[in-house]
């Protein structure tokens, strides 16, 4: 398998895309999307966030891919969100929902920008009518875990880390607040207060990934369980997706995850009232104490 884009033709005969931030390949009845910016532990730009929703949309339109695993290239599955991307504010010319106009004063563009590239997203991949599968290594942080937790199924190697970091930087969780449903509501509470860190065993113990295997092991295990999958008939697969994620909208999950996305636009307009940066700075690197502001510069 490419993990490269551009590399050896897909698997449905079209020539590979032309992705800067993701991999693309199709290997029989699976496709592998892969971020693939290791020198920046695959930190989510907004530019990568348009990609892997593009690649999604070729796997979703290939008729022979069945199964899609989502992975990361280099040592770690993703550190989270880049805020050091400079052109975080410069909106693509076709957004994938309406919410336009990041540049608007107040509370009013950051709401847009999130709600379109953090939270509708991850509304529009859980609900990808194929099974999606994190393969998840190394540290899997802050917005790492919108992108596995959208995933139908979390496949770790036993040396994954998982954490939420936010809550040291004023913030009550990432956009997309699926914690308690992924690790039960007191170790949610516990692991965003601490802001800890948990292990891919931990993981398992609460139901947030479904296996846990060596590091050598990881990609064919992911693989392997993707082709039997794969095998089902379509019909049916798409329908237990269904059938699983309205039974979790039914108890809740979609109108929590509404509440808990506007309480963290609550807790960015705080932050920039009272710090005028949209993160409490106290905790945060130097670094990032300027590129967590609005106006940030050109590098
Ligand atoms: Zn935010």
């Amino acid at each position: 398998m490419s993990e490269i884009a551009g590399g050896p033709p897909t698997g449905d005969g079209s020539a590979s895309p032309s992705f800067e931030t993701v991999g693309y390949d199709v290997s029989g009845r699976v496709a592998h999307v892969v971020m693939n910016r290791p020198e920046k532990r695959n930190a989510q730009n907004t530019h990568m966030t348009y990609e892997l929703d593009a690649a999604l949309d070729l796997a979703a339109r290939n008729r022979d891919v069945r199964v899609v695993i989502l992975a990361g290239a280099g040592p770690h599955f993703s550190a989270g969100h880049d805020l050091t991307d400079p052109h975080r504010y410069e909106e693509p010319s076709t957004g994938v929902t309406q919410w336009a106009d990041w540049e608007l004063e107040g509370a009013e563009g950051r709401l847009s920008r999130e709600h379109e590239i953090y939270f509708e997203m991850c509304r529009r991949w859980r609900e990808f009518p194929k099974p999606l599968i994190a393969k998840v290594h190394g540290r899997c942080i802050g917005g790492g875990l919108m992108l596995a937790w959208v995933c139908d199924l979390i496949v770790a190697s036993a040396d994954a880390v998982f954490q939420d970091p936010v809550v040291s930087y004023g913030m009550p969780g990432v956009e997309w607040l699926a914690h308690p449903w992924e690790l039960g509501p007191r170790k949610a509470k516990e692991l965003l207060w601490t802001a800890g860190t948990w292990s891919a065993q931990e993981a398992l113990s609460c139901g947030m990934v479904n296996h846990v295997v060596g590091r050598d092991e990881l990609d064919a295990f992911t693989v392997s369980l993707a082709e039997r999958i794969a095998m089902q008939q379509t019909m049916a697969v798409k329908l237990v997706k269904q059938a699983v994620n309205q039974a979790m909208d039914n108890q809740g999950y979609w109108t929590a995850m509404c509440n808990a996305f506007h309480l963290h636009q609550l807790a960015h307009a705080h932050n920039s009232l009272r710090y005028d940066s949209p993160l409490d700075p106290t905790n945060l690197p130097a670094r990032l104490r300027v590129a967590a502001g609005r106006a940030i510069e050109e590098p």
